[in-house]
């Protein structure tokens, strides 16, 4: 395909962008040999149309990455957290936790390698609680990118950070479920193949063993896209999007279920755990390009009085405080990753409960310096700042708003001083 190129006078020479994330000490010779592969292509594929990527739909950007997919899979760079019988790299979670800040230095690197949420979490839990059938059926060409998913589990009626309250019900009948309910913020429902909905199977059970989760191909009868949800101004579509859904009377077999049935809760946990570790690298990845873009306009910003912008003190103040944070953020959750390879996500409940929080609020201030430092320019959608503060201010509120997040960890260590709840 013939690309275009849109020249964008404000961004980064493309020779100026040096990334480089990998920590020594945590530098396994797996990663040194797949590090600088991913660099060169992410450098060489991604940075020089990124800008063009974004200032066209979805769906038509959607054509120029497939282009890009399959050079990343004839690479040997696809989908590096799958095992390698599976087509990815077999890397651990510290090990993958690098690379990913290097995806999310470009707004589709991780689309392009086939690593991005809601899909990337939907692998991870069909991979171990789905049956061999559905694994065929979905999981498979999930893992090949050659279709999307979406996770269904918030409603506009219910309070999303307490997700055990829900209105959507599947009822079982004839071998089949019956699924009704209201769905909203249903991220890239809008052209995937199916969603996972999370449905009371049993109103009545205990509040942790009420839910299901139930895959719903979105061509089933009664699967209805309201809208895509306009968010900061913008509704998108295809995988950039977030689906309000209605489900009426939605008939999908029994065999549809994954896990247990009841088991929605627990497997949401599960699902939400490597989920928000996922959520942190991929912001410490924005966080360094924006920084670095802050850094750029601040050293070729002449004030007209024989200054520049980086010469001012709280320039000066926002790039060390930037910096510092940014590697405080880096080691919390090399840390967590290093914990959930060790001992599994379960015990590394209240590290991610940290880095959820205190990530997504480095991630804020960072771009909003970054912002700032570009004076009316930072609003504009000619660097990559605008589209990543729509998109990410969500970071402190899915997966687990910041509050609940906090309030969680503090519980988890008043226990130890004998707090019972
Ligand atoms: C960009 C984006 C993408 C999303 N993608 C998905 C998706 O793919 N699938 C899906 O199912 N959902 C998705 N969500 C929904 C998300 O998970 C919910 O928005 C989130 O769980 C919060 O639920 P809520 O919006 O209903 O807020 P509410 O539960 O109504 O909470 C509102 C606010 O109350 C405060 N609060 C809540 N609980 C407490 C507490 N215990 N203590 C103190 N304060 C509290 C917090 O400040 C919170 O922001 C997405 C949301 C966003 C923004």
């Amino acid at each position: 395909m013939q690309l275009h190129f849109v020249r964008v006078q404000f961004t980064l020479p493309m020779e100026d962008i040096q990334f480089n994330f990998m920590v020594n000490i945590f530098a396994s010779e797996r990663l040194k040999e797949i590090y600088p592969r991913i660099k060169k292509f992410v450098e060489q594929e991604l940075y020089p149309i990124e800008m063009e990527l974004l200032h066209m739909p979805f769906n038509k950007a959607a054509i120029i990455l497939q282009e890009k997919r399959v050079k990343a899979k004839q690479q040997g760079l696809w989908a590096p957290y799958l095992a390698e019988a599976d087509g990815g790299l077999g890397l651990s979670m510290i090990e993958f936790a690098q690379l990913s800040e290097l995806l999310a230095t470009t707004p589709f690197g991780h689309y392009t390698l086939n690593c991005q949420a809601p899909d990337i979490g939907n692998i991870e839990l069909m991979h171990k609680h789905a049956s061999p059938v559905l694994k065929e059926k979905y999981l498979h060409p999930l893992m090949k990118g050659e279709i999307r998913s979406c996770f269904s589990m918030t409603e506009p009626g219910y309070a999303g950070s307490n997700p055990v309250s829900m209105g959507t019900t599947a009822i079982l009948e004839g071998g089949e479920y019956i699924i009704n309910g209201h769905k909203w913020f249903t991220t890239a429902a809008d052209g995937a193949r199916f969603a996972i909905v999370m449905a009371n199977t049993n109103s009545n059970g205990s509040p942790y063993e009420r839910a299901s989760m139930i895959i719903v191909p979105t061509d089933t009868k009664g699967f209805h896209l309201k809208r895509n949800i306009s968010v900061m101004g913008e509704a998108g579509e295809g995988y950039l999007s977030h689906g309000e859904i209605v489900y009426t009377n939605c008939r999908v077999p029994a065999s549809n279920v994954i896990g247990n049935e009841g088991a929605g809760f627990l497997l949401a946990q599960e699902r939400l755990g490597p989920g928000r570790i996922h959520h942190c690298m991929r912001w410490i990845g924005i966080c360094e390009r924006a920084f670095q873009l802050m850094c750029t306009r601040a050293i070729n910003r002449d004030m007209g009085d024989g200054t520049n912008l980086a010469q001012k003190q709280t320039i000066q103040n926002w790039i060390a405080e930037s910096r510092a944070e940014i590697n405080a953020a880096r080691y919390m959750v090399l840390h967590a990753a290093h914990k959930i390879d060790a001992e599994g996500s379960k015990a590394a409940r209240n590290e991610i409960s940290a880095i959820k929080f205190f990530v997504a609020d480095i991630l804020m201030k960072v771009l909003d310096r970054a912002i700032q430092t570009h004076g009316a320019l930072g609003l504009t959608d000619d660097t990559l700042l605008s589209y990543w503060y729509r998109h990410e201010r969500g970071a402190r509120i899915y997966d687990g708003p910041d509050e609940v997040h906090k309030s969680s960890l503090a519980r988890s260590i008043l226990k130890e001083y004998g707090v019972k709840k």
